[in-house]
């Protein structure tokens, strides 16, 4: 099998060690295997996504040593293709219209729920048919749909990530009530969710291995739900560690400190932040 991986950072901020990890394992892992490295910028969220943020991504990647094959995928280059999915699913009748914002859905949640730090969605536009669609409405999937339109057949994957290595499954009875039916078409503008873009790109770009952080594993059971819907093929998923501050808690862009434009703009090397993410 040829060894195709990406990493796909959206433009909405300064790219920080965690992305470095991630950029640099999926580099250095497609190195080891004689493979490609792909870069994809995922700006399907125009109003978060700014070209400034873009030029430093790939600032910040050239001055880490990575590079990648030109021209790379700009998601926002190819958003009528993911509204031409969106019509496929909506045809086959597995959508459908919310206009629920987040606290609705936080209010119509009964208890919290334990380890779920997102509320649930309860299903509150189910009923709601295409037609009725109004301007700001998001599209979601009705999971229960598209679990009987691939025949509730499992859904099956390998991991290599160093937890959960090996062959996964899930089923509809546990995927549905943890995930709720997913956002597929965003509010804003309607254009596709990162859901839906990243698993086309990734059939479309013939990505074999997807390597990435350890916070996006819940994605995965969707995706691999959408690749049957699409009968695509499905990777392997390779899900990382994710690096912590000296306190334990997750880097996030905000995190000016740990901006890898930091490091560059100060005395360190790309040795240095390589080092810094546990790589030699
Ligand atoms: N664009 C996503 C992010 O920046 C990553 C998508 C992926 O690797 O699947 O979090």
């Amino acid at each position: 099998m040829r060894f195709v991986t990406r990493f796909a950072p959206s433009p909405t901020g300064p790219l920080h060690l965690g992305h470095a990890y991630s950029a640099l394992l999926a580099h250095d892992m497609a190195r080891a295997e004689g493979g490609t490295f792909l870069l994809r910028i995922e700006d399907t969220d125009t109003e978060r996504s700014r070209p400034e943020w873009e030029a430093q991504i790939y600032d910040d990647l050239r001055w880490l040593g990575l590079s990648w094959p030109e021209p790379l995928l700009r998601q926002s280059d190819h958003l009528a293709r993911y509204d031409a999915a969106l019509a496929v699913l909506a045809d086959r009748g597995l959508l459908y219209p919310c206009s629920c914002s987040r606290a609705d859905i936080r209010a119509a949640q009964s208890a919290p729920q334990e380890g779920a730090p997102v509320a649930v969605y309860p299903g509150t536009c189910r009923g709601r048919s295409m037609e009725s669609r109004r301007p700001g409405d998001a599209l979601r999937l009705d999971l229960r749909r598209a679990f009987r339109a691939i025949g509730r057949a499992p859904l099956c994957w390998t991991e290599t990530g160093p937890d959960h290595a090996g062959a996964q499954e899930t089923r509809a009875e546990t995927l549905i009530p943890l995930s709720g039916d997913p956002v597929l078409g965003r509010k804003e503008l309607a254009t596709a969710s990162y859901l839906l873009a990243s698993t086309l790109d990734d059939a479309l770009q013939e990505i074999s291995h997807v390597i990435r952080g350890a916070d996006l594993l819940d994605f995965t059971a969707l995706q691999v739900l959408l690749q049957r819907l699409f009968e695509l093929p499905t990777p392997i998923y390779h899900h990382h560690r994710l690096i912590r501050d000296a306190a334990g808690k997750r880097l996030a862009k905000r995190d000016d400190a740990r901006a890898i434009a930091t490091y560059r703009a100060g005395d360190a090397t790309p040795a240095d932040v390589r080092r810094m993410v546990g790589l030699s």
